[in-house]
């Protein structure tokens, strides 16, 4: 099948150096594997978007000579499929309604001894799950989780052989939130298949939804890309860079300044020095790079590339 590919970030802000890599390594694979290259806006969480960040990300993105090969897609505008999935979810028994708060979880772990780790999202303990005993009765419904279960496999072309038993780690997750908004694993899952995305390139905070994700595929009848989830960018106190912590947006105003937040993203991602005129013939450098000496990076032929299981 045809190579296809995406960047596909959340216009809470600007690049930074740490989603620029995620940006480059996608549009470096895809043109190392001469597909398709395409751009995905996720504002579905509007709460947490930035007026305008959309069309600054797709600006910075053309700064640097990344251009889409097809116009983006915006998911705020794509809701119609993400009701159609949930309805064929509930069809199939996948789905429930949840009148759980987030104060009702956090009670249920507390009752039987369990501390909250600090970040960490409680695992979701099954309370409205349908069922003998299931259900909260009397209550407005506010969310619809996925009934998560089975251990999930598969295989990462840089992380490896991966596995995740989701009803342990996650529980059923969120599909359609208490707030009314969708849940980005329904969202990214209907749009990677809608835009025949072959290949999911993206930050390596995001490989604990790979298995959430290969579930609700599986639910769905749609195809498991692969995926390949590159190295992140560390802030000075070691977590993941963030806007969260301070991370400064990119300005891409000069040549000067492309062709050095390429090469740091570059570094990252294990490429070698490149001697580039410029930052056209970096990239130009640097796909030929990703394509042919990038060692633990193998190409999608590779028996590590192979499709998920
Ligand atoms: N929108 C997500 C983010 O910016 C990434 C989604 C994905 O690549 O699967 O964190």
């Amino acid at each position: 099948m045809a190579y296809r590919g995406r960047f596909a970030p959340s216009p809470t802000g600007l690049l930074h150096a740490g989603s620029l890599v995620a940006a480059l390594a996608s549009w470096l694979d895809a043109r190392a594997h001469r597909g398709a290259w395409l751009v995905r806006i996720e504002d579905i969480d509007t709460p947490r978007c930035v007026p305008g960040a959309g069309e600054g990300i797709l600006g910075q993105l053309a700064a640097c000579g990344m251009r889409p090969d097809e116009p983006p897609w915006w998911q705020s505008t794509r809701g119609a499929a993400y009701a159609a999935a949930l309805r064929q979810l509930r069809a199939g028994g996948h789905a429930y309604d949840c009148a759980c708060t987030r104060k009702d979880i956090e009670l249920y772990w507390l009752a039987r001894g369990v501390p909250h780790e600090a970040e960490a999202e409680r695992i979701y303990p099954g309370t409205c799950r349908p069922g003998p005993g299931g259900g909260l009765h009397g209550r407005p419904s506010r969310a619809v989780r996925f009934r998560a279960a089975g251990v999930v496999q598969w295989t990462d072309r840089r992380l490896g052989a991966m596995q995740q038993d989701v009803a342990a780690a996650v529980g059923d997750f969120v599909l359609h939130r208490a707030d009314g908004l969708w849940a980005y694993q329904l969202a990214v899952v209907v749009d990677d298949a809608a835009q025949g995305i072959t290949d999911v390139v993206r930050g390596e905070d995001l490989a604990d939804n790979t298995a959430r994700q290969i579930l609700l595929q599986r639910a769905l009848g749609l195809p498991t890309p692969r995926y390949l989830h590159t190295p992140l960018v560390l802030a000075a106190d070691g977590r993941k860079l963030s806007k969260q912590n301070a991370a400064m947006p990119l300005h891409l105003v000069t040549e000067a300044a492309v062709l050095s937040a390429l090469r740091a993203a570059g570094r990252v991602l294990g490429l070698p020095a490149l001697a580039a005129q410029g930052a056209a013939d970096w990239l130009a450098q640097a796909v030929h790079a990703w394509g042919e000496h990038h060692a633990c990076l193998p190409r999608c032929d590779d028996a590590s590339g192979e499709r998920a299981r």
